[in-house]
């Protein structure tokens, strides 16, 4: 079954890649020649993932799936959450969004926060939307050379490593998003 990966992201394709058997054959944008921007215009995670999706069954006619990922923090009211890539501004540095979001941190006391993906499929005969959430906590800076965007200051519950000093494949196993994968692909068996 050939299978659209809505993203133009080569770190996100290659940790889902990794969690999908083999008889699904992922593409990304690329592989279909879209080098479009889609746009994320949506004021919720849910509405961006539904919209990505829908773009590309619109323009493709393809069965496929998006994401959307937010890094919702408690102390700042959920917040960058829809907003998490253009936190700093809209060039979506990594770099300047975790310095915003370590200020805007600057002595409160609880740092507790969660990775939400949704995942959004669009199929010939249906659509779903399934969620994955990661819980953990923002650390005071930086740690680990892995992953991208907030990885080096998230830690997962029960870690006491962030998710940019831990494999891809142990992230695919803890996070929002391959919990968001699992019940994709569960879905999918027919489970
Ligand atoms: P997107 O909707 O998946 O593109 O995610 C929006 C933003 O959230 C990204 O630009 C990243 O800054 C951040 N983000 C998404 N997923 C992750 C992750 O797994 N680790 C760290 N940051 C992430």
């Amino acid at each position: 079954m050939k299978l659209v990966f809505a993203t133009h992201n080569q770190n996100k394709f290659k940790e889902v890649q990794a969690l999908v058997p083999d008889y699904i054959e992922l593409l990304s944008l690329t592989d279909i020649n879209c080098h479009d921007d889609i746009p994320e215009t949506e004021p919720t995670i849910e509405g961006n993932a539904k919209l990505k999706a829908d773009y590309v069954r619109e323009h493709y006619n393809l069965n496929c799936f998006a994401d959307d990922t937010g890094l919702e923090v408690t102390a700042l009211n959920g917040a960058p959450g829809v907003y998490s890539a253009r936190y700093a501004g809209p060039e979506n540095n990594a770099d300047a969004n975790m310095k915003k979001l370590l200020q805007s941190l600057e002595g409160m006391e609880d740092r507790s926060a969660q990775f939400k993906t949704v995942i959004a499929l669009s199929l010939d005969t249906s659509e779903m939307l399934f969620t994955g959430i990661c819980k953990g906590e923002i650390i005071h800076a930086t740690k680990g050379e892995k992953g991208f965007g907030y990885d080096p200051i998230f830690q997962p519950k029960g870690y006491d490593q962030t998710f940019a000093e831990i494999s891809s494949e142990e992230k695919g196993r803890i996070s929002h998003r391959g919990k968001a994968i699992q019940l994709l692909l569960a879905y999918l068996r027919g489970d």
